[in-house]
C-alpha cells in the first residue's frame, strides 16, 4: 500500500507576506473568534503588535522552554474553551517548531474528545481539526509541512500523526526568521540538514523524497557554507523541502539517538541532533565531514560530555528509547539492522557524547 499523502491546502511565500494574514483570515471568519498562539519570545516585540487580532479574538503567548507536552496542550484547549462558547473559526501558530506543533495539537484537540495523550500514534484522530494556520519564525524542523505534532506525554514522546494534523494554510515570510540567535538558527537548520542526509542515504529512498531532499540539502549548503544575501529565504525553503522529503521516507540513526537524549536529559531536538551527528562518522562519513565544516564556518561549539554523570540505568533507558525506533534503524541500516546496531553499540556511542 502506498501512502496517500495529504498536503497543505494553501501556502503564501515572500518577504512581508505576514501582512496578508488579516486578509487570509477574514475569508475564514464566520461568527466566532480566532485563537493566536504566539511564541512568548515575541511578547512586547514588534511582531506581536502586528498580529491581526480583532475584538473577541484570543491571543495566548505560549512558552516553549520545554518542548511541547500533552498536558500543556490540554491546558491550552481548556483555556480556549473557557474563552467563549462554541469552537473558534481558526487557530494560528506563530513561532518555531514547538509553537507550530502546539497550534496543530490545539486545533485537533478542540474537536476530538479526551486528552492529547490519547492520540499519540498513527491515524487515531477521527474528527477534522479546526482550521489551522502555521507561521514559522524559525526554520529547519519541517513542522510547517509535516503530518505530525511531536508531543511528550506521560509515557512516551510520540507525535499525533494524521491527515487532519496538516496545516490548512502556511505563511512563509523570511523576514520573520531574521532575528533568531545564531546558535538556535544553526541547530534548527541542522535538523533540516540531518533530515536530508538521513533520508538520502536511507534504504527507503525513492524519487519523490530524493527530489525534495537533494534540493533542501543544496539550500542548506548555501546557507551554512556560502554567503547569500537572501539566505533566510533559502533556509525557509530548505525547511519546507526537507519536510516534504521526510514525508515519503524516514529519518535515521541520528534522530533515533537524539530521541534517547531528549527522553532522558530533555535535550531539545535541534541541538540533540547536532550533538549526536558529530559521532556518526561510521554511518554518514560525508555528511558528518560537511557538518563539521559548517560548525567551523559558523563558529559553533557543541556541548560535550553531557552523558558523563548518567547512571547505567539511565544509559539503558536512553538506549532502549533509541533502539525502540525500528523504522528509523531499518531505513538507515536495512532489514538486518539489529545485527549491525546491537544495544551495546548504541550505549557505547552514548557514553562518548
Ligand atoms: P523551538 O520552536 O523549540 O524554539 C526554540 C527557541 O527559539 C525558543 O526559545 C523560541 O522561543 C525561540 N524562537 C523562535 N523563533 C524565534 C525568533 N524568530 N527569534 C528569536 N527566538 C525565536 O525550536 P525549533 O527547533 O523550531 O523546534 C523544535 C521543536 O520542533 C521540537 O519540539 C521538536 O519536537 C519539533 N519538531 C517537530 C516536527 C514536526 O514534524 N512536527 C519535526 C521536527 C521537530
Ligand atoms: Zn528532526
Amino acid at each position: 500500500m502506498f501512502r496517500n499523502f495529504r498536503m497543505i491546502s494553501s501556502v503564501v511565500f515572500g518577504r512581508g507576506s505576514f501582512n496578508q494574514l488579516d486578509d487570509i483570515l477574514s475569508a475564514k471568519r464566520k461568527d466566532a473568534f480566532m485563537v493566536f498562539l504566539v511564541d512568548d519570545v515575541f511578547k512586547g516585540k514588534a511582531l506581536s503588535g502586528r498580529v491581526p487580532a480583532k475584538e473577541g479574538d484570543l491571543t495566548i503567548f505560549v512558552n516553549v522552554d520545554d518542548e511541547p507536552k500533552t498536558k500543556y496542550v490540554d491546558s491550552l484547549v481548556a483555556q480556549v474553551k473557557g474563552h467563549a462558547s462554541g469552537l473558534p473559526d481558526g487557530v494560528i501558530g506563530i513561532g518555531g517548531g514547538s509553537t507550530l506543533d502546539l497550534a496543530k495539537a490545539v486545533s485537533l484537540m478542540l474537536t476530538n474528545p479526551g486528552s492529547a495523550a490519547d492520540y499519540q500514534g498513527w491515524d487515531l484522530i477521527k474528527i477534522p481539526a479546526v482550521y489551522h494556520v502555521g507561521i514559522p519564525t524559525l526554520s529547519g524542523t519541517g513542522a510547517e509541512v509535516s503530518r505530525t505534532t511531536v508531543l511528550t506525554g506521560p509515557t512516551k514522546k510520540l507525535g499525533i500523526n494524521s491527515d487532519h494534523t496538516v496545516f490548512d494554510q502556511v505563511v512563509l515570510d523570511p523576514e520573520l526568521i531574521a532575528g533568531v540567535p545564531k546558535d538556535q538558527w544553526f541547530y534548527t537548520g541542522m535538523d533540516c540538514y540531518i533530515h536530508c542526509v538521513e533520508s538520502l542515504q536511507g534504504t527507503f529512498l525513492n524519487a519523490f523524497s530524493q527530489a525534495y531532499g537533494e534540493k533542501a540539502l543544496e539550500l542548506c549548503r548555501q546557507v551554512y557554507l556560502e554567503d547569500w544575501p537572501d539566505s533566510d529565504d533559502r533556509l525557509m525553503m530548505a525547511s519546507y523541502f526537507g519536510g516534504m522529503s521526510i514525508a515519503y521516507s524516514q529519518v535515521g540513526v541520528c534522530h533515533a539517538m537524539s530521541y534517547g537524549l531528549a527522553f532522558v536529559l530533555g535535550v531539545h531536538h535541534g541541538i540533540g541532533n547536532s550533538i549526536v551527528f558529530d559521532y556518526l562518522d561510521a554511518f554518514y562519513p560525508e555528511g558528518v565531514a560537511e557538518f563539521r565544516a559548517m560548525l567551523e564556518k559558523i563558529k559553533i561549539e557543541l556541548p560535550r560530555n553531557i552523558t558523563k554523570d548518567l547512571t547505567e540505568e539511565q544509559l539503558d533507558t536512553m538506549t532502549n528509547v533509541a533502539f525502540g525506533l525500528a523504522p528509523l534503524w531499518e531505513n538507515a541500516l536495512g532489514k538486518d539492522w539489529q545485527t549491525v546496531m546491537p544495544k551495546e553499540r548504541i550505549k557505547e556511542l552514548y557514553r562518548r557524547m
